[in-house]
């Protein structure tokens, strides 16, 4: 009997597991695809491998701002894809060496609950004392009529071997944002449509405008509270209905995920789902049957990969014997546009929704040296803190380094630090990070660089 079973080898079970073995659990693993999850083979790394590439060809064209001689001739798509593999590959390979390193035995074949101490893989009954559910997400394409011929999921696109001439991106999250940001970046008529009244409608306010500005420039069409009812085939391409308006494009690409729960035998284990789909988890991360626990994309809230490593980490330590909360409030998101988006804690509506009396600091990226210098001035850090205790409540970053400079914010939040300490820690210059500094400065109402209010 194993002290510990993962099901589902993705960012979060990888973690879990050997998070169970160095604290000295007979663990074991089974993974029914490939190592790595969505994360590793069809989110995160492939999708940063194509921004990368994105982000390149952005500043080939504006490296004549620097003096340099550079001409963009076009993608060698096959190179890109060759690379992404390479990648994941490398990466799938030091996942399966660690996981043998601390002893986990790696199962291969999809686990089926027999009950609640038990999984069925192949035939095979494992037992185990405790049991992680890690059997994160999958595509969920939205019921749409005719659209099948013209979906591109994301799932397909990182294997793309041609880029098409337009796209119409559906959705307002990070997923959709992102793609839909790469695509214009290599000039391709791209419109992102989404259902609401702003993008990234979970995140801040200013967020949705910063970016949404920056990404408008770049020459991405974003349309707003439109829900795309139909598709029909005209010519080679695809119109879109919605309601009085209609677009037209090559592909219809679609990024939204679901919680992976069919076929995993949750009701012979008496495990609960939320109407969601997504497995109930308590803040120890234990579900509604004691011993079991469930992380990362398939218990909801935050689905992103470091969540669900986090996740991981705090369900082993307790399936171990501790007693460890997961604090989802402090899982910081982040977009890899251009310019970058990040973000952690309470968006400056939620806190006041919360009861907090908010004050916001501010710091644009166009008065900061190094955005300056290197012609990155789009963006801005927005700080939102109690006004009672002077508490750091929440930071919104769009701008270079943004998904770095988080870091630092979610270490204030975790230490609780106060708009005081924020403005008094001293940073490098010249770096992005002194927004950070700035936009505390500005919260204490002493902003050195901008001018009196
Ligand atoms: P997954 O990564 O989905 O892994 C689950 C694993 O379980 C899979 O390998 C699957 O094969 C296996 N499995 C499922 N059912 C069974 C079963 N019954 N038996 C055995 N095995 C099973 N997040 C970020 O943090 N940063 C990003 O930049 C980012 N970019 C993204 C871009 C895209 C295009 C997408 C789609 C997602 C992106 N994400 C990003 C989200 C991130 O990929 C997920 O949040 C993360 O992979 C979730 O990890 P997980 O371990 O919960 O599940």
């Amino acid at each position: 009997m194993h002290d510990v079973l993962v099901i589902g080898g993705g960012p979060g079970g990888y973690a879990a597991a050997i998070r169970a073995a160095q604290l000295g659990g007979r663990v074991a693993l089974i993974e029914a695809a490939d190592l790595g999850g969505t994360c590793v083979n069809r989110g995160c790394i492939p999708s940063k491998v194509w921004m990368r590439a994105a982000y390149l060809k952005y500043w080939m064209v504006r490296a004549g701002e620097f003096g340099l001689k550079s001409e963009y001739k076009g993608l060698d798509i096959k190179v890109l894809v060759e690379r992404k593999n390479e990648v994941g590959m490398d990466i799938r390979a030091g996942m399966k060496a660690l996981l043998q390193k601390n002893g986990v035995e790696l199962i291969t074949g999809h686990g089926v609950f027999k009950n609640s101490r038990e999984v069925v893989v192949d035939k095979k009954t494992c037992a185990a004392k405790k049991i992680i559910i890690a059997t994160g997400s999958s595509l969920a394409v939205p019921e749409m009529k005719g659209l099948t011929e013209a979906l591109m999921t994301s799932d397909q696109f990182f294997n793309l071997e041609d880029l098409p001439s337009s796209v119409l991106v559906v959705g307002d999250g990070p997923i959709e944002v992102e793609l839909a940001s790469m695509l214009a970046n290599f000039d391709v008529e791209t419109t992102l449509v989404a259902p609401g009244r702003r993008i990234l409608p979970e995140e801040d306010r200013e967020t949705s405008q910063r970016l949404g500005q920056a990404l408008r420039e770049q020459g991405l069409t974003i349309v707003t509270d439109t829900v795309i009812q139909s598709v029909e085939k005209s010519g080679s391409r695809f119109k879109a209905v919605m309601g009085e308006k209609i677009l037209e494009a090559d592909r219809i690409l679609v990024g939204s995920r679901g919680s992976n729960t069919d076929g995993l035998g949750l009701e012979q284990a008496g495990i609960e789902t939320g109407d969601d789909g997504t497995v109930r988890v308590n803040d120890r991360l234990e579900t509604s049957v004691k011993g079991v626990y469930a992380i990362g994309d398939v218990a909801g809230g935050w689905m992103l990969s470091h969540a669900a490593s986090a996740m991981g980490v705090t369900a082993s330590e307790n399936a171990m014997g501790s007693d460890t909360i997961f604090r989802s409030d402090l899982v910081p998101r982040g977009l890899w546009t251009n310019p970058e988006a990040a973000a952690v804690g309470l968006t400056e509506e939620q806190a006041e929704r919360a009861g907090y009396e908010v004050e916001v600091g501010d710091f644009p990226y166009p008065v900061n040296g190094l955005a300056m210098l290197r012609g990155q001035v789009d963006g801005g850090v927005k700080v939102i803190s109690d006004a009672k205790n002077r508490e750091i409540l929440g930071v919104h970053i769009v701008g270079a380094g943004a998904t770095e400079i988080i870091g630092e914010a979610v270490m204030a939040l975790q230490l609780e630090c106060t708009a005081e300490e924020l403005a008094h820690t001293i940073r490098l210059h010249p770096t992005f990070s002194e927004c950070m500094m700035d936009a505390g400065r500005d919260l204490e109402g002493w902003a050195l660089y901008l001018p009196p209010k």
